[in-house]
């Protein structure tokens, strides 16, 4: 079956969807992102996803094509012309198509493009089971990983270092302190505390961390929102990600050394169960 896509205001099917080659996404990273998870054939935080996307356009001086209605119904849409039970919907929108200029163009049309990815059984992820490995690795990204552009090349060196050493994912290091991992947020567990770094212009504002962070503190975990060590998250009890994709997902060793028992810890596993079960109730 042909993948139906949304490009600009059109369905279309994904071999006579285009893009062009003047789109400033394409010439200068010019672009935002959001990635929304489908669960039963519904979307996980699609609210808060919207939320972020109108907050990263902002940040940018973007206009945005399209109201939150309008986004719900174009990615309902794709996921029933996709026939997606489980998988993800995608979405990027650009600052559209002029001439190569440095400066914002004057009045642009911005680009709007939305596909589906089938990911059968991602709530049953065998890794879920089994831990990540991560390395550590220098975070050479830019200062504002707060707006999710897609200038993603420097996390996609960092998967390829981590797959080089044997290892499923890279956490980013700066100034001797944990900033996040190459597409998920990053999270410590000692005794019945979880630390994760606060939120500012060095991580992306994850929408499964403001979930995950609101579901701990319900479940009566201490949360402390502060910077953390390698040395720290190599002596924790526990370690974990969270992102719209992997959900929550433990970390079982960093660097080749054991976190903790080695295996996938208690508060992840909780974790990951409150998240999953609340979110399929909220999914629209
Ligand atoms: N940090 C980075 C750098 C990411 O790329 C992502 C996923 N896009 C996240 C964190 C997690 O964010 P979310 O929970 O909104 O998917």
């Amino acid at each position: 079956m042909t993948r139906t896509v949304y490009v600009n205001g059109e369905y279309l099917p994904e071999d006579q969807a285009k893009v062009s080659v003047f789109d400033r996404g394409f010439l200068f990273a010019d672009g935002v992102y959001e990635v929304t998870s489908v669960l039963g054939g519904k979307l996980i935080d699609f609210a808060g996803h919207a939320k972020r996307l109108q907050r990263s356009l902002d940040e940018l001086q973007m206009a945005n094509p399209v109201t939150e209605d309008e986004l719900l119904e174009i990615h309902r849409e794709l996921v029933r012309a996709n026939g997606i039970e489980e998988g993800l919907v995608y979405l990027q929108i650009t600052r559209g198509a002029a001439d190569r200029d440095f400066a914002y163009p004057k009045d642009p049309v911005p680009t709007i493009v939305l596909f589906t990815q089938s990911k059968p059984g991602p709530a049953e992820n065998p890794l879920a089971r089994t831990g990540m490995k991560v390395i550590s690795i220098e975070d050479q990204r830019w200062g504002r990983r707060d707006i999710k552009t897609v200038q993603l090349l420097y996390p996609s060196m960092g998967k390829m270092m981590a797959k080089a050493a044997g290892a499923d994912d890279a956490w980013m290091v700066e100034d001797g302190h944990v900033t996040e991992g190459t597409s998920n947020n990053a999270y410590i567990v000692k005794g019945n505390t979880i630390v994760t770094r606060h939120l500012g212009t060095e991580i992306l504002h994850g929408i499964t961390r403001a979930a995950v962070l609101r579901f701990a503190r319900e479940a009566q975990m201490v949360v402390e929102e502060r910077p953390f060590t390698v040395a720290e998250a190599k002596a924790a009890d526990e370690a974990f990600i969270t992102s719209a994709s992997a959900f929550v997902m433990p970390v079982v060793e960093m660097d080749g050394q054991p976190i903790g028992s080695g295996a996938p810890g208690r508060v992840t596993a909780r974790l990951r169960e409150i998240y999953l079960d609340e979110m399929r109730k909220a999914a629209v």
